[in-house]
């Protein structure tokens, strides 16, 4: 099974090396798309596997240095030690973020499930006050996303808008598509209209066109906003916008701890269910 779930990663995944997502960073800068490299992991349990994420990011960055790629970075709190205790993550960030600065480059939190989406706020917040170069990832399908959005409008913050790729309880999140879809919508034209750095990071053709829409009727610089998608989906898409002089962005993932990543991927799609359950008879 894990074998086959490898087959299916390989569309998503830049492979398992820096020089994986490097290489994928070079091709994508040749087609005017700039990227966002993600080193896999998440959940870790030790203090030495969060100084290993810290001694990978600290590579990665050099090496998007070193290789004059467009490339920011995006990494998650738990891959830092969030689930040992919050101030080891935000310490192990403070480290990264201050090569990013020295750099003149930006550190994206993502956001991970319901369980880490006030510690990450938090940590954004308060590292926000020091470090001009972080952005952090929202997710619409939250019913709490509404109030979180007009907070860090308020803090100045970059927003990095999705609709969400955890299982969550309805207690807290929209379960309907179109709830889910219409809150991207509202919260994506908040942020438009906030001025602050805002990315628009789905491959939902449709918010996609609203976003156009809207941000030409309100006359928003497109330099206040980008289009982001991930590694291995909707490529043509990627491309086309492009090349109409929208700014747009390539999450890349790379690492060895590809399976939970996989599995969100899997999940999202039934079409993506099928693939593997075919090939398991095959
Ligand atoms: C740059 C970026 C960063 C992200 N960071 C986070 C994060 O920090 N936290 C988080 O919870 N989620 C994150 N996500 C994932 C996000 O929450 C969604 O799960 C994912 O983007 C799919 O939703 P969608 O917006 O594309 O809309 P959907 O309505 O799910 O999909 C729209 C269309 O996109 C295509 N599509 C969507 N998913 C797939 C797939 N897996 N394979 C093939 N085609 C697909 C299909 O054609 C589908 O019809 C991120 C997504 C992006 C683009």
């Amino acid at each position: 099974m894990k074998g086959l779930l490898s087959l299916f990663a390989k569309r998503y995944i830049a492979g398992t090396e820096r020089s994986d997502a490097i290489e994928t960073a070079k091709r994508l800068n040749s087609l005017r798309i700039l990227a966002a490299i993600d080193h896999l992991g998440e959940n870790i349990k030790t203090k030495e596997e969060a100084d290993e994420t810290v001694a990978e990011y600290l590579s990665l960055l050099d090496e998007i240095r070193c290789a004059g790629v467009s490339a920011v970075v995006s990494l998650k709190l738990t891959h830092l030690g969030l689930d040992i205790s919050e101030a080891l993550a935000e310490t192990n960030a403070v480290v990264v973020i201050e090569r990013a600065l020295q750099y003149n480059n930006t550190v994206w939190f993502d956001m991970e499930s319901s369980a880490c989406t006030q510690r990450t706020i938090d940590a954004y917040i308060s590292l926000k006050r020091r470090f001009p170069n972080i952005g952090i990832a929202i997710q619409s399908y939250l019913k709490r996303s509404e109030a979180d959005v007009k907070l860090l409008i308020s803090k100045g913050g970059s927003v990095r808008l999705v609709k969400g790729a955890y299982k969550e309880p309805p207690d807290i999140a929209f379960k309907n598509k179109k709830d889910v879809d219409d809150n991207f919508e509202r919260l994506m034209k908040q942020l438009l209209l906030s001025g602050n750095m805002t990315a628009i990071a789905t491959h939902d053709e449709k918010i996609i066109n609203e976003a156009k829409r809207f941000a030409d009727e309100k006359k928003i610089s497109r330099s206040s906003f980008e289009f982001e998608m991930l590694l291995g989906i909707k490529r043509s898409l990627q491309r086309s916008l492009a090349e109409e002089g929208f700014q747009v962005r390539t999450y890349i993932p790379y690492g060895r701890d590809w399976l939970p990543y996989t599995i969100r991927r899997l999940r999202e799609r039934k079409e993506n269910i099928y693939f593997v359950v075919r090939n398991l008879f095959d």
